[in-house]
């Protein structure tokens, strides 16, 4: 199998590994807040990657840094991400999609 396309949990093992090399959990790196303020961290990463014209390697990257942190705090959260994945894939296969604005969006559409 080919290095990049590694299964889940092999992913998990190697972000469980990070933290336990820089004692994440002893020194507040898998506090939740701490955890989703570095997470919006790297989505500005992303918008900018978009919005100053980087290159797909740089937008990849900063996508990946996103996808670390995010098992991370599956970790963090003691929930299984990969599990969570594929309810809400299943969930999404249920939902309409409508063109808004130009753009198509899938969701419940719950009127209010
Ligand atoms: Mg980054």
């Amino acid at each position: 199998m080919d290095d990049a396309r590694k299964n889940y949990d092999e992913m998990l093992a190697a972000v469980q590994a990070f933290h336990d090399k820089h004692q994440l959990s002893q020194h507040g790196g898998e506090d939740l807040p701490y955890r989703i303020a570095l997470m919006a961290e790297e989505l500005g990463e992303i918008s900018a990657c978009v919005t100053k014209g980087k290159t797909r390697e740089a937008l990849a990257e900063e996508c990946a840094d996103l996808l670390i942190l995010l098992i991370g705090t599956a970790i963090s959260g003691d929930f299984k991400l990969d599990e969570a994945f594929w309810n809400k894939m299943g969930q999404l296969g249920n939902r309409e999609s409508r063109i808004i604005e130009g753009r198509i969006r899938v969701s419940e559409f719950r009127e209010t």
